[in-house]
C-alpha cells in the first residue's frame, strides 16, 4: 500500500478542529494521538450492537464478546512479534504495565543488595514504582548519566552494569529528549550479567516496527492512546518464563484458579494479571489500531515521518533564539526546544493562540530538566498524519513567538 499523508489525514476525525478561529496544526503526538476512523467505528459498533462481559458468560453475547476481547490479545501480540498472545497482558496503560512489573516481579526477585539500572531520562512512570519498590524490598535505584546531546553514557553504564543488578529498565525513545537507545545492545550487556530488561516503548511503538523478540527484552510496555488507539488501555509484554515467575499484584475475579475462604491459587499468565472486568471496550480498540497499523505497515510510517523531521529540524535551526534539547545522533521524530525570553509555557500558550498544539512543561521527566539546568522545554512532536503545512505553520507561530519574546 502507498503511503498518502492527505488520505490518510481525512480518517483522522479530530485532525478537522479548529483552535482559537483557526484550522488545528496537531503537534503533540507524543503526549497522545488523534485516533483513527477505524478505531472509533470498531469501539462503535462493539459498544451499539456487540457488547458484553468477557471470560463470564455461557450465552452467545458473552462468548462473541470473549472471542473480539482475545481476538484484540492476538492482534496485539502480532504488532509486536510476540511468540504468543499468552506473552501479552492487558493493562491500563505504559505506567500500570511498569507498575505491574515492579509490584509482581520485583517484589518477588529484589532485595537488599540487588540494584535496579535505570537512566538518567526516563519518564516518571520508569522512576517513581521503582523507588517505591525499592523502599519495601531493600533494593537500590541507579542510573546511568546522560551525556550533553542527550545520548545515555555508554561507558557509565558498561561501569554501572554488574551481577548485582537485577534489572535494568530503559527507556527506548525518550519523551522528553527524542533519544533512541541501543535497546539490543543493552539488552545483550544485561543478559551478560544474569539480569532482566524492561523496554519502555510508550515512546518507540508508534514510530517504529516493533520486533520484541529481536529486541529480546524480558519485557516491553506500550500505551494504547499514543498508537492511535483508545485511552485507559496498554500491555505489557512479557517473556514466557518472565510471566510465568511472577505472582499477582492485584487480586479478585478472573485472575483465579480456585479460591476457598483459607487460600486462594492463580490463573496463568496474562489472565494472572488481569484481575476485575477488563476494560474490553478500549482492548477492542486496541486490537483494532494495531491491525490498522499493520495495514498502513510501521515501516512506511518510519519513512513518511523521517521524511518530515529533517524539515521540521530546518524549520526549527531557522527560528532566532531557539535552542534545541536533545540532539543525540540516533533520535526519534520529536523536538525539544527552549526560547530565549520566554519559558516553554509562554512558547506554547503563543503557538496555541495560532492554532498549533505543541507540548510545553517538564515533559515528565524532571531529571532531565535538571540535568540541562532548564525548568521544562516545548516540544513538537510527529505523527503518521503530519505533514509539511502542518510544519510550515509551526515555523510562521513560532516566529511570531520569536518576535514577541525577544
Ligand atoms: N513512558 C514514556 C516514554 C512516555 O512518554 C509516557 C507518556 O508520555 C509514559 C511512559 C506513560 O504513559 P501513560 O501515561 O500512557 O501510562
Amino acid at each position: 500500500m502507498s503511503y498518502n499523508v492527505d488520505t490518510l489525514r481525512a480518517e483522522f476525525p479530530g485532525l478537522a478542529g479548529e483552535a482559537h478561529g483557526k484550522p488545528l496544526v496537531y503537534l503533540d503526538s507524543a503526549a497522545t494521538t488523534q485516533k483513527h476512523i477505524s478505531v472509533i467505528e470498531r469501539m462503535d459498533r462493539f459498544l451499539r450492537y456487540e457488547y458484553g462481559t468477557v471470560h463470564r458468560g455461557m450465552y452467545a453475547r458473552s462468548v462473541g464478546s470473549t472471542a473480539m476481547y482475545e481476538l484484540a490479545r492476538e492482534q496485539v501480540a502480532r504488532f509486536f512479534n510476540a511468540p504468543s498472545e499468552s506473552n501479552i497482558v492487558f493493562t491500563m496503560g505504559c505506567t500500570d504495565a511498569i507498575n505491574l512489573v515492579a509490584w509482581s516481579w520485583g517484589r518477588a526477585h529484589l532485595s537488599a543488595g540487588d540494584r535496579i539500572l535505570i537512566t538518567g531520562m526516563e519518564h516518571h512512570s520508569n522512576i517513581v514504582p521503582w523507588q517505591l519498590v525499592c523502599e519495601f524490598t531493600g533494593a537500590e535505584l541507579i542510573h546511568c548519566p546522560l551525556l550533553d546531546d542527550g545520548s545515555l553514557d555508554l561507558a557509565a553504564f558498561d561501569e554501572l552494569l554488574d551481577e548485582r543488578v537485577k534489572l535494568v529498565s530503559v527507556i527506548h525513545v525518550a519523551n522528553s529528549l527524542g533519544t533512541i537507545n541501543p535497546v539490543v545492545d543493552l539488552a545483550r550487556k544485561a543478559h551478560a550479567v544474569g539480569a532482566r530488561i524492561l523496554v519502555d516503548g510508550a515512546q518507540s511503538s508508534p514510530h517504529m516496527p516493533i520486533d520484541v523478540q529481536a529486541l529480546d527484552c524480558d519485557f516491553f510496555t506500550c500505551s494504547a492512546h499514543k498508537l492511535y488507539g483508545p485511552t485507559g488501555i496498554g500491555a505489557l509484554y512479557g517473556k514466557a518464563d518472565a510471566l510465568q515467575s511472577m505472582p499477582p499484584w492485584r487480586g479478585g475475579g478472573e485472575m483465579i484458579e480456585r479460591v476457598t475462604l483459607e487460600k486462594s491459587t492463580y490463573a496463568e499468565p496474562p489472565a494472572r494479571f488481569e484481575a476485575g472486568t477488563p476494560p474490553i471496550v478500549e482492548a477492542i480498540g486496541f486490537g483494532q489500531a494495531c491491525a490498522w497499523l499493520q495495514e498502513i505497515g510501521m515501516d512506511a510510517i518510519q519513512a513518511h515521518e523521517r521524511e518530515l523531521f529533517p524539515i521540521a529540524e530546518q524549520i526549527l535551526a531557522d527560528i532566532p533564539g531557539l535552542h534545541r534539547i536533545g540532539t543525540a545522533p540516533e533520535r526519534s521524530t520529536l523536538c525539544s526546544f527552549v526560547m530565549d525570553g520566554g519559558h516553554a509555557s509562554d512558547i506554547a500558550a503563543i503557538l496555541d493562540m495560532e492554532g498549533v498544539a505543541v507540548r510545553a512543561g517538564h515533559h515528565c521527566a524532571q531529571p532531565v530538566m535538571d540535568r540541562f539546568g532548564i525548568p521544562a522545554t516545548a516540544r513538537i512532536s510527529l505523527g503518521c498524519y503530519t505533514n509539511v503545512a502542518d510544519l510550515e505553520r509551526a515555523g510562521a507561530a513560532l516566529r511570531k513567538a520569536a518576535d514577541m519574546l525577544q
